[in-house]
């Protein structure tokens, strides 16, 4: 227990740091999760295969970081997988995701997301919400 609580911190600090590096801007830095449970909650997505490790929601700008796995792998990698997902919404899984995600972690850093690099899905919704649909 004490031991998650101590993951808790240095991922929610890593969060924050990668945010930076990678150009997502302070007032966007995403909601995350430590369960399916949670992250469903907000989400309202159906709890995943038991191997996911990590989800990512752009609509909820929010993160879900597994913990209840046993003997959870590498965390932080899982962390910035997610972010990866979050910064170029268009990035499909692949090699170049996978270079993506070790330049990030050797401090590359990359210039403030933009508009381009989000799904369309997330305007479309903006707009129907200010539409009142
Ligand atoms: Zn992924």
């Amino acid at each position: 227990m004490q031991n998650k609580q101590r993951i808790k911190s240095r991922l929610e600090r890593s969060a924050v740091k990668y945010c930076y590096q990678i150009g997502i801007p302070w007032h966007q830095l995403p909601s995350l999760y430590w369960n399916k449970r949670d992250f469903a909650k907000i989400t309202g997505r159906r709890r995943k295969r038991k191997g996911t490790l990590g989800a990512c929601s752009y609509w909820h700008n929010a993160i879900l970081v597994d913990l209840d796995q046993r003997n959870p792998p590498n965390t932080t990698e899982t962390l910035v997988h997610e972010l990866t997902h979050l910064r170029w919404q268009h990035l499909k899984h692949g090699p170049k995701f996978e270079d993506r995600i070790k330049e990030i972690m050797k401090g590359v850093t990359y210039p403030k997301r933009e508009r381009e690099d989000e799904k369309p899905y997330y305007r479309i919704k903006l707009f129907e919400m200010i539409k009142g649909e």
